[in-house]
């Protein structure tokens, strides 16, 4: 015996215990699913070893018909799922079931902390959002054991698993002569209806119909009254297989044929999500690069959308062989969030990585794919606007970086999305830009917007008050991600867009431009004044047309960069270019009338200063000298009274 095959007992790492004893809870009103999530890893398993058969045909070990085999023993307890697939080393067991390897995991069990006392409903919703698919067994079994073998490695190699999911398990190494997995369950107490062999052949049918290599049951004899009364027939020696799934793949079968229900459960299994779709494409392509893809829109964002390297994507086959998981060969980045699958009859079976980089027929398909997905929301968004919504709020902030990434598709993907506007009920995203068109003002050019770092700031900036005034519509914009999209998209529909915090407003014909050049004329000194006071605080300052309610508001020069990015990079650790605002001032405020009034040097320059800083803070910027502005304020107040 190598030291290697001596039997260990190994702790769980610590968060497999509790995502453990989360999906036995949370899952039970949904037990039989288990058999979905086993199924589809062994699935999975098969579909690896015939992508690493391309190269290596030795895997194959003489046994080259992938199926699943789905046996039960009444006597034991026991439901044993079995695939000749790729099998696992000793070492893949230990990463691969004794942890839970995905980064997401920490942070779902904080999502689950945040969420309290949270009910079974909204716990087995996170956990739909991770692949704790292996873990689904002990919703039924009380103990688990797991044999198996990596293909091509010698029998002697063979790893035996074994664990009742309370805190540890055992680990040894056996003999197996053949290749891949098998998974023997048994049954809890209570688990009896699984024990049915038409049980677990509907649930099959039910889940995994879609599965396209064959899932195999003994076949029962047909029970007749009479021989129910006689004795047990003695087993035969070799039991009679037979398939129990179509066994086709799901995408190359006719679309009309094709259920609702069979769409969403083959969505479970290529996604590793417990939940239902949004809504799915299918097509076939005809010509000199065949292929189909059916591509869907998760109900869900996956913790992991923010993460670099995500593993579920659109995956790649090619003739039916799955080669890769790659979401960002077939889809551009800002829709990371589509799975499904294209299956190829043009690529060459042993396509790689380099190869897919540079491939002219992958670049066809992946402009073909991303003008279905934009074609499928925005039908969307026509038919079914609540829909609509739901897919807004999962992934409205990754479509952002729409415009930026796909400038083939930049005005597509624009009138796909929505804003908060100052028209709109609370902070939801609902109008688009195409509404806002809609109802603009009759002399409006624009389209305007205003950025901050929050709900709160952006829509009681006192840049708003004009426009609240003259009832022109403003968008709301306050995602990080939305500077990164304004600096992208600088028109719609040929109107432009224009920050509202930037340059001289120019409101077009709705301004009275004369009334203003002449009110600057009359107050020049009061200008002058208080620029000498702010110095090089201040690039200028100015008469606004902006205000009705603040006596005085910051705004960048047109071509500077605006107050919230700059802050943004700083927070960020970027260098920002600190360029100093333009202060406008309303002469219409009784503060400004009396400042103009104000003979005290002193009293004046306190006055500049606090408006300046008050005009800082009210459009969420922080003051360099926080101390300074209250003990100016204070003295001021104190002169009230005076
Ligand atoms: P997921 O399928 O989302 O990766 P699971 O919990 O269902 O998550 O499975 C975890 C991992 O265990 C799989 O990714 C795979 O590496 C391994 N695994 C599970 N079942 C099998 C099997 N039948 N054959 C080979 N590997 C398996
Ligand atoms: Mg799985």
């Amino acid at each position: 015996m190598t030291l290697d095959a001596h039997k260990e007992t190994l702790e769980f790492q610590a968060e497999v215990s509790q995502v453990l004893n989360l999906v036995i809870r949370s899952l039970y009103s949904n037990k039989e699913i288990f058999l979905r999530e086993l199924i589809s890893n062994a699935s999975d398993a098969a579909e690896k070893l015939r992508f690493e058969a391309l190269t290596d045909d030795a895997l194959y070990e003489e046994d080259p018909e992938l199926e699943i085999r789905v046996s039960l023993d009444k006597e034991r307890r026991t439901v044993t799922i079995e695939d000749n697939g790729i099998g696992m080393s000793r070492q893949e067991v230990t990463e691969t079931i004794g942890t839970i390897a995905s980064s997401g995991t920490k942070k779902f069990l904080e999502a689950l902390g945040s969420k309290g006392d949270s009910d079974a409903a909204s716990q087995s919703q996170l956990i739909g959002q991770f692949g704790v698919g292996f873990y689904s067994a002990f919703i039924v079994a009380d103990k688990v054991t797991l044999v198996t073998r990596r293909a091509g490695l010698g029998a002697e190699h063979g790893v035996r698993w074994e664990s009742t999911g309370e805190g540890a398990y055992t680990i040894e190494t056996v003999e197996k002569a053949g290749r891949g997995t098998a998974i023997t369950l048994h049954l809890r107490e209570e688990e009896d209806e699984f024990l049915e062999s038409f049980r677990l052949r509907s649930i099959i049918s039910k889940f995994s119909d879609h599965i396209s290599m064959p899932i195999e049951m003994i076949k029962e004899p047909m029970p007749s009254a009479e021989e129910e009364e006689k004795e047990k027939p003695e087993q035969p020696e070799q039991p009679e297989w037979e398939q129990v799934n179509r066994g086709t793949a799901l995408w190359m079968r006719n679309k009309s044929e094709i259920s609702d229900e069979e769409y969403n459960e083959f969505y479970k299994h290529i996604a590793h999500d417990f939940e239902e779709p949004l809504a799915q494409v299918h097509n076939r392509v005809e010509g000199t690069n065949e292929y189909t893809s059916l591509l869907y829109i998760p109900g869900r964002a996956p913790f992991d959308l923010w993460e670099r390297d995500q593993k579920h994507g659109v995956k790649l086959y090619v003739r039916r062989v799955f080669i890769m998981d790659e979401a960002d060969k077939l889809m551009p980045h800002y829709l990371r969030f589509v799975k499904g699958v294209v299956d190829s009859d043009d690529l060459p079976l042993n396509v790689s990585r380099e190869i897919l980089q540079h491939n002219k027929k992958i670049d066809t398909i992946r402009t073909a794919s991303t003008k279905r997905i934009l074609g499928l929301l925005e039908k969307m968004a026509k038919d079914d606007s609540e829909k609509y919504q739901q897919f807004w709020k999962e992934f409205g902030r990754v479509m952002k970086e729409g415009p930026a990434e796909d400038f083939a598709n930049k005005e597509r993907v624009a009138g796909l999305l929505r804003f908060a506007t100052t028209r709109s009920e609370g902070r939801e995203e609902t109008v688009s830009l195409d509404q806002y068109l809609e109802r603009m003002q009759e002399k409006q050019e624009k389209i305007y917007y205003i950025t901050a770092d929050s709900y709160a700031a952006a829509s009681h900036s006192p840049h708003l008050e004009v426009f609240k005034k003259k009832d022109v519509e403003v968008l709301l914009l306050t995602d990080r991600v939305d500077e990164w999209l304004v600096s992208h998209l600088h028109e719609y529909n040929g109107k432009p867009l224009q920050s509202v915090a930037k340059g001289q407003l120019d409101l077009g014909d709705m301004d009275d431009k004369e009334a203003l050049e002449k009110e600057a004329e009359e107050h020049k000194g009061l200008l002058e004044r208080v620029k000498g006071v702010l110095g090089e605080q201040v690039k200028e300052v100015r008469v606004s047309n902006r205000l009705t309610d603040s006596p005085a508001c910051l705004v960048a020069d047109e071509h500077d960069m605006g107050a919230n990015l700059q802050r943004m990079l700083k927070q960020l650790g970027q260098d920002a270019p600190q360029t100093p605002p333009i202060m406008e001032l309303n002469l219409q405020h009784p503060l400004v009338e009396k400042m103009d009034q104000e003979v005290d040097e002193d009293r004046f320059a306190d006055l500049s200063r606090v408006l300046f800083d008050q005009a800082t803070l009210a459009e969420g910027g922080q003051l360099e000298d926080p101390a300074a502005f209250v003990h100016r304020l204070n003295k001021l107040m104190l002169s009230l009274s005076a």
